[in-house]
C-alpha cells in the first residue's frame, strides 16, 4: 500500500543508529530512503530522484562534502537539495558544505525541531519552484515582461519591484547588527532598530520582506516582539528569524511557537546568515509570484477577475474614505464571435492579447486598472476619476483599438476588431455598493450594443 507522504527524502549515513533516529522523526510524513555509504547512496539519487537529501558528513568511503560535490556535477541529481547533518566541532566541515552546494545543515544530535523546520523549508522551496516552474511550462505567463510591466502599474507600488529586498534586523546590540548589515548589505537593503517596540514600528511603517530578530532584548524581548508581529494583520506575514546566542533546545522551540520561521544560532559564521537568508527569501520570492499568478490571466498577462474584484472593494473603500468619485468601464470586443468564427480560436486568442496591451498602454495614471473580467470583456477602474474625464479616456480606448487596425471583416461592416464600452460614475457612498456600479457599467454597455457598437455609453449616479 503505498503511503500519502509531503516528500521523498534520502538519509544517508554510515551509523545505523542515527538512521534510525531519524528514520522514526520522518516517517509519519515523508517517505524514507536510506544508504549507509555515498556510493550507494549517488545511486539512490539517481534512481529514486528523492526531494531532499540529509547527508553525514564523515563517513567511510568518500566524505559528505565530496558526495555533495559529485551530486551537484550531474544534470540529474544536481536539482535535490542536500543538507548536513553535522557535529558542533564540524563547523568549519560545514562552511565548505555551502561552497560545495549544500542547501543547509543541520545539528548533531539531531533534535525534532530543528529536523521538521528545515526539512519543511527545503521541501516548500522545491515545491513552489515545481509550481513556478509548471506555469512557465504551459506559458500561463506569456510574457514576462508585459506581466512586470502591468503588476507594477496595478499595485501601486512600482517601487517595490527592481529593488532590493529589505531586512529588518531587530538588536540592542549595535556591534550584532554592524556584524549582520556587513554580511548583507551586498544584497539587500538593511534597516535596523534597537529595542522591540522600535522594530515594530519599523515594521508596520516600512516594506518589509524578512526580520531578523534578537532574542535577549531589554523591554520586550524576542518572543514578545515575534508574537506581536504575528498578531497584527499588517505584519503577520513577514517572516521571521532568530538569531540568537541560546542555543537551547527549549528555546528554539519556544522560537518556533512564538511565529518564527527559523533561527541562527551564535555564534554564526557569515556563510550559514547568508544561506538561511538567501533560502528564506527564495521562498518569500516563490510565495509573491504564485500569488501574483493566481491573480493574473494566463492569456493576456493582465490581471484577472479575482484581482479586479479585491482592487474594486479596496478602491471603494477609498473613495468612500475620501469622498472621491470613482469610474467604472466595461469594455466588450464587437463581434467576437464572428471573429473566431473566421479566423480560428487561435487567432481569436492572439487578438485578445493585441487588444489587452492595448488598454494597457492607454491607462493614463498608474493609479487606474485595467483587467480581463472575462473572455471578451475586460475592465478599467478609474479611482478619483470624475464623469468627464473618464469619459475622455473612454473615447481615447475606442480611438485606439481601432487605430491597432485588427481586420475584422464581419464587424458590421467597419473592417478593424472595435469595442464597446459602459461606463458608470458614482462616489462611493453606504447606500451605493461596489457590486451595483459593475451592474450599472453593464447596463451601459449593453445599451452602447443595442446602439450600433463601437462607442461609449456613460451613465452615472442620479444627483439627489
Ligand atoms: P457583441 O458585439 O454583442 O459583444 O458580440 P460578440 O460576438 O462579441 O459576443 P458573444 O458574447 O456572442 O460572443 C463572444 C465570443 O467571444 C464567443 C467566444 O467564442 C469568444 N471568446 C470568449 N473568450 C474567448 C477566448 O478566451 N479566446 C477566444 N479566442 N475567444 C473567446
Ligand atoms: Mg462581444
Ligand atoms: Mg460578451
Amino acid at each position: 500500500m503505498s503511503q500519502p507522504h509531503e516528500g521523498k527524502i534520502l538519509i544517508v549515513d554510515d551509523s545505523p543508529r542515527d538512521i534510525e533516529k531519524l528514520y522514526a522523526l520522518l516517517k509519519d510524513r515523508y517517505q524514507v530512503i536510506f544508504a549507509q555509504n555515498a556510493t550507494k547512496a549517488l545511486n539512490l539519487a539517481k534512481n529514486e530522484r528523492p526531494d531532499l537529501i540529509l547527508s553525514d558528513i564523515m563517513m567511510p568511503d568518500i566524505s559528505g562534502l565530496e558526495f555533495c560535490a559529485q551530486l551537484k556535477s550531474q544534470e540529474i541529481t544536481r536539482h535535490i537539495p542536500l543538507i548536513f547533518l553535522t557535529g558542533k566541532s564540524q563547523i568549519d566541515d560545514m562552511v565548505q558544505g555551502f561552497e560545495v552546494g549544500a542547501a543547509d545543515y543541520i545539528t548533531k544530535p539531531v533534535n525534532a525541531t530543528e529536523l521538521i523546520l528545515r526539512v519543511g523549508t527545503h521541501l516548500t522551496l522545491r515545491k513552489t519552484s515545481h509550481q513556478l516552474s509548471e506555469a512557465k511550462r504551459k506559458e500561463v505567463v506569456y510574457s514576462r515582461q508585459l506581466e512586470k510591466a502591468l503588476l507594477v502599474g496595478n499595485r501601486h507600488d512600482k517601487e517595490a519591484v527592481n529593488k532590493k529586498p529589505r531586512i529588518l534586523i531587530i538588536d540592542d546590540s549595535i556591534a550584532n547588527i554592524q556584524n549582520l548589515n556587513e554580511i548583507l548589505k551586498d544584497d539587500y537593503e538593511i534597516l535596523f532598530a534597537t529595542s522591540g517596540e522600535d522594530g515594530i514600528q519599523k515594521a508596520l511603517t516600512d516594506r518589509i520582506d524578512l526580520i531578523l530578530l534578537d532574542i535577549q532584548m531589554p523591554g520586550m524581548n524576542g518572543y514578545e516582539v515575534c508574537r506581536e508581529l504575528k498578531s497584527i494583520d499588517e505584519t503577520h506575514d513577514i517572516p521571521v528569524i532568530f538569531v540568537t546566542a541560546m542555543d537551547e533546545v527549549k528555546d528554539e522551540a519556544e522560537g518556533l511557537d512564538a511565529g518564527a520561521i527559523d533561527y541562527i544560532v551564535k555564534p554564526y559564521s557569515h556563510r550559514i546568515v547568508e544561506a538561511r537568508v538567501r533560502n528564506h527569501m527564495e521562498l518569500i520570492r516563490h510565495r509573491d509570484l504564485l500569488r501574483d499568478l493566481s491573480l493574473t490571466d494566463g492569456l493576456t498577462g493582465l490581471p484577472n477577475r479575482r484581482q479586479f474584484d479585491q482592487i474594486l472593494v479596496r478602491e471603494w473603500r477609498r473613495g468612500e474614505r475620501q469622498a472621491t468619485p470613482l469610474s467604472l468601464m466595461v469594455i466588450d470586443l464587437d463581434n467576437f464571435k464572428l471573429y473566431n468564427d473566421h479566423f480560428g480560436h487561435q487567432e481569436g486568442d492572439n487578438c485578445l492579447r493585441k487588444v489587452a496591451a492595448t488598454l494597457n498602454a492607454t491607462r493614463s495614471r498608474l493609479t487606474d486598472f485595467v483587467g480581463r473580467y472575462g473572455g471578451e470583456e475586460f475592465v478599467a477602474i478609474l479611482p478619483d476619476t470624475l464623469h468627464q474625464g473618464a469619459i475622455k479616456m473612454a473615447g481615447r480606448i475606442l480611438q485606439a483599438i481601432r487605430e491597432s487596425k485588427i481586420p475584422h471583416p464581419y464587424n458590421d461592416g467597419k473592417e478593424f476588431v472595435t469595442v464597446s464600452i459602459g461606463l458608470y460614475s458614482a462616489v462611493p457612498s453606504e447606500q451605493a455598493s461596489a457590486e451595483n456600479i459593475v451592474r450599472e457599467a453593464d447596463r451601459a454597455l449593453y445599451m452602447a450594443k443595442e446602439a450600433g457598437r463601437n462607442q461609449v455609453v456613460a451613465l452615472q449616479e442620479s444627483a439627489s
